[in-house]
């Protein structure tokens, strides 16, 4: 059955004429579908810009931060134009994921990949020749087979989306080949609007999508990258990296997380310990074999409060919308794949936390592996820029949104309330103070001076404290005149002393893959006495109380009595999934759950109300939902 919303598509445009009228009229329908369908109130600022620039017939590039609301932007012309909305994507796991929830909607939804069967395959490109499909995902290497590109010229496409977009770069290449192709298609289907979508393109990359699609300057709608629901947190690591992370879970007791650690035996070893202790903790690394990693990704995806730990190797793809957490326990090697790693969690917008435990042994790790890497000149200055960016970033007492944000060329970050700090990072939420430490910084300068620059941190520090090891005897620095002289700081102190004169450019890790650290020019003014270092004081690990967070950012309101009815609103969504066998983030939201916990909806009208309900899901699930909501 056609949708009634339908309307004709816009076809080439005549830019002489812009069809204003008919744009309106598009815009209407689309909101009327995003309330019907969706069951949501408004577009975001965002969204409404590129919709309203298809509709008037011409092609998009948007790039929006995950969670922005990508999707939105192909499926809502998916309703209201005519015809078939191709959407290529890589991403075999994403894809089905959303042909599931937009099933869950009520729209005709199919999908054309590797998974299929021939006789799959067959159905699905009979229904989308029939025009009985809204929208059709596309494998990239399916959509470029000959008998799928004579399909395409014959059938009504509506719009052609390309997701990812980024794989159509240059750098992009080395992950998609096939990307390269896609401007063929374009080529083939010039009255076709195109919409490009990515969370993942700096100013060159965009140029060259824009090139590689054919299209102009004035298609291009970037929005900011930040994330304000997410928390950024960093925990400088002690002796007791284990005790830290458990006491970090404890604040995400029964919510999905991702730990991400630097190695497999790490993993491994993390995971078990992590079970052992009662968490629901699966591994996941290239080093399984490929049906445990399957398994364990689906355990994620279907069940609640699942935490993954895993290696980087897992992510790519996740769109899980209520992932709540992500912590690293090793110091990630740039400030771009902290922020995509980060950038997994929260993209339903509740509040979510980014936690790091980063430690100078980590950041020495790092350094070791590029080191060993090897490679042009160029390419490693360039790999160890971005490592020192990371620690610049773990001993800021900056606002540590805007130090990311500042990194990445978004200049100018204003917080909601037209400050310059987000209120919610821990040095926003916990001021640093800071204290004179110049003459700390003159003896570490010298002790690693006297030692020879051949000593990692470790070293120096053991004699500015006077300590008797093993080393410090056999090349005699007992007898050195800088032994001892640290006494009145702590081994904690004097490990924050010597990292963040590193971090300030003062002392420099060695090119010998053993962290040995040296005096860089900038310290001999400091010690000659002509400069005063200030240095941040280490916050003391955070005392936790077992109460829940409410962060800032997008938040839903919610009492104590509302989480309780959260929790079983959530079990009830857990059963109706489990028995359809699909994620039960596509039934609905944790948002939308919190919002009818909150408002306490009595009738299914009342609950029309609550965002994330539309027609389809009201008529199949608002009942179970209402009496869950009337037990007590
Ligand atoms: P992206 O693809 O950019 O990462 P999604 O399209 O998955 O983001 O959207 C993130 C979440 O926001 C989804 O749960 C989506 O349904 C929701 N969303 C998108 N647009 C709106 C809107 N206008 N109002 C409320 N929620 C929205
Ligand atoms: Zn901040």
């Amino acid at each position: 059955m056609p949708n009634p919303a339908t309307l004709p598509a816009p076809g080439a445009p005549q830019t002489d004429a812009p069809a204003d009228a008919s744009v309106e009229a598009r815009m209407d329908a689309a909101a009327e579908a995003l309330r019907r369908v969706y069951g949501y109130h408004a577009f975001r600022p965002a969204q409404e810009p590129v919709l309203r620039h298809l509709f008037a017939g011409f092609d998009a590039l948007a790039v929006m931060p995950t969670g922005g609301g990508k999707s939105v932007l192909y499926q809502i012309p998916a309703l209201v134009l005519e015809g078939t909305v191709i959407v290529v994507s890589p991403l075999i796991a994403l894809m089905q994921d959303q042909v599931e929830a937009l099933k869950q909607l009520g729209v005709r939804a199919a999908l054309l990949n590797s998974t299929l069967t021939a006789r799959e395959q067959r159905e699905v490109e009979k229904r989308f020749e029939s025009g009985a499909l809204d929208l059709l995902y596309v494998a990239p290497e399916r959509l470029l087979t000959d008998g799928f590109m004579d399909r395409l010229a014959r059938a009504h496409v509506a719009l052609f989306a390309i997701d990812e977009a980024h794989c159509i770069s240059q750098w992009g290449h080395d992950f998609r080949p096939e990307y390269r192709d896609l401007g063929r298609v374009r080529r083939m289907l010039p009255d076709v609007p195109c919409l490009a979508v990515t969370a993942t393109a700096d100013g060159p990359t965009q140029r060259e999508i824009l090139k590689g699609l054919g299209m102009h300057e004035d298609d291009l709608f970037v929005s900011g990258f930040d994330r304000p629901n997410i928390r950024y947190r960093v925990e400088i690591a002690g002796t007791e990296a284990r005790a830290q992370l458990a006491a970090f879970l404890r604040d995400h007791e029964g919510e999905a997380g991702i730990v991400y650690c630097m190695t497999r035996a790490k993993v491994d070893r993390t995971a078990a310990w992590l079970a052992e202790h009662g968490t629901v903790a699966l591994p996941y690394h290239a080093g399984l074999p490929a049906s445990e990693r399957e398994a364990n990704q689906s355990r994620f995806l279907r069940e609640e409060g699942v935490v993954m730990v895993a290696t980087i190797a897992f992510g790519m793809g996740i769109d899980k919308p209520n992932v709540r957490f992500v912590a690293h326990l090793d110091v990630p090697k740039s400030p771009e794949a902290y922020y995509q790693e980060t950038g997994r969690a929260g993209r339903d917008g509740l509040p979510a936390e980014a936690w790091m435990l980063y430690s100078l042994a980590g950041v020495v790790q790092q350094r070791k592996l590029m080191d060993m890497g090897g490679g042009d000149g160029a390419h490693v200055w360039a790999q160890r820029h971005k490592l020192d960016a990371v620690v610049g970033y773990c001993e800021t007492a900056d606002c540590r949104r805007r130090v990311l944000l500042n990194y990445f060329g978004e200049t100018g970050y204003a917080a909601a309330d037209g400050g310059e700090r987000c209120g919610n990072c821990d040095t926003c939420l916990t001021p640093v103070e800071t204290w004179d430490a110049t003459v700390a910084a003159q003896k570490a300068m010298s002790a690693v001076k006297r030692t020879g620059e051949r000593f990692g941190a470790a070293h120096v520090i053991a004699v500015l404290r006077g300590d008797d090891t093993d080393k410090v005897k056999r090349f005699g620095h007992d007898r050195l005149p800088t032994f001892g002289v640290g006494e009145d700081l702590d081994l904690n102190a004097w490990r924050s002393v010597v990292r963040q004169l590193i971090a300030n450019g003062y002392l420099a890790i060695e090119v010998d893959g053993y962290g040995s650290l040296r005096l860089t020019p900038r310290a001999v003014p400091v010690l000659r006495g002509q400069e005063t270092v200030w240095l941040r004081k280490d916050p003391t690990p955070p005392t936790r109380e077992r109460k829940k967070r409410r962060p800032a950012g997008e938040t839903v309101a919610i009492t104590d009595a509302g989480e309780r009815v959260f929790e079983r609103l959530r079990a009830l969504r857990f059963r109706l999934a489990k028995s359809q066998g699909v994620p039960p983030y596509v039934i609905f939201s944790d948002r939308t759950l919190r919002e009818m916990a909150e408002a306490v909806p009595d009738s299914l009208d009342a609950m029309r109300a609550v965002s994330g309900v539309g027609e389809a899901k009201l008529a199949r699930y608002g009942e179970a939902f209402l009496e869950a909501l009337g037990e007590e």
